[in-house]
């Protein structure tokens, strides 16, 4: 599966243009999405994650028209939007359980072997009955992954992560990207260099709305 955008653009009803006909594939793997703020990237992950309406162009995730088949889309993505709010004063099995119940596991023994599953994956299944609000950042941010990975979505966006993290736990959460865009096409939205060149197989610039390049990270961040 790809995901291909052909002339996208947007412009804000401030008169922004956030995105200039942006043309883009992402094959599966890591793809970053490196720019500086301001350059459009968050503009790009609403729009694909059927957060927001683009003004032209379309997006194409394998055969579903992301910009037209919302409902289609939403259930084959997972986002882990850059501010995770939590609800402090339920546990992480729970919160899990609910999200599993939203995303239309209905049964409840399917949903209880989903969420012990994705807890185990990510290294929070001893810390299950704990509440959310007494996570640490790096455990928060595990969490996200957890809740973005329900419902086997074939396209997973992941807005700045690591901001705040202590290298362990940036590490712990690196691995578990990669181990999942192995089957999986992974967005990284980030400003960090060294973060895409470390993990990503693909990547694109943006900058002030308009792509500047796009390829592999050896052959970008090697020439710059
Ligand atoms: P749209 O053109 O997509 O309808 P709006 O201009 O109505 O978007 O703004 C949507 C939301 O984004 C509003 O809640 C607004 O307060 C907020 N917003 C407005 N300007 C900015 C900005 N420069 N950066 C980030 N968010 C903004
Ligand atoms: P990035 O995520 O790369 O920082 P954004 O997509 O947030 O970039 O912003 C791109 C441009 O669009 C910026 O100039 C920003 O101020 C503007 N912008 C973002 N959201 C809105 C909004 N809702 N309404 C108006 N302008 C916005």
């Amino acid at each position: 599966m790809q995901l291909t955008i052909t002339n996208l653009s947007k412009t804000y009803s401030n008169g922004v243009q956030a995105l200039r006909n942006i043309s883009l594939s992402i094959p599966q793997g890591m793809f970053g999405l490196l720019g500086p703020n301001g350059a459009g990237k968050s503009s790009l992950i609403r729009i694909l994650a059927t957060l927001q309406e683009a003004d032209s162009g379309t997006i194409f995730l394998g055969e579903t028209d992301v910009l037209k088949q919302k409902e289609a889309v939403r259930k084959i993505l997972g986002y882990l939007p850059q501010e995770f709010g939590l609800y402090s004063k339920i546990s992480a099995e729970s919160f899990l359980d609910h999200i599993a119940y939203l995303k239309g596991i209905i049964r409840k023994k399917e949903r209880e072997e989903t969420v012990k599953a994705l807890l185990h994956k990510v290294n929070l299944y001893d810390a299950r009955k704990k509440n959310l609000g007494t996570y640490s950042g790096g455990m928060k941010q595990r969490f996200g992954i957890a809740q973005a990975l329900i419902g086997h979505p074939r396209l997973i966006i992941v807005d700045e992560p690591t901001a705040g993290l202590d290298p362990t736990e940036r590490n712990r959460f690196h691995n578990l990207l990669s181990e999942i865009g192995e089957n999986t096409i992974v967005i990284l939205s980030t400003h960090i260099v060294e973060d895409v060149s470390h993990l990503c197989s693909n990547m694109a610039i943006i900058s002030r709305g308009e792509l500047l390049i796009s390829g592999q990270p050896s052959q970008i961040i090697d020439s710059m």
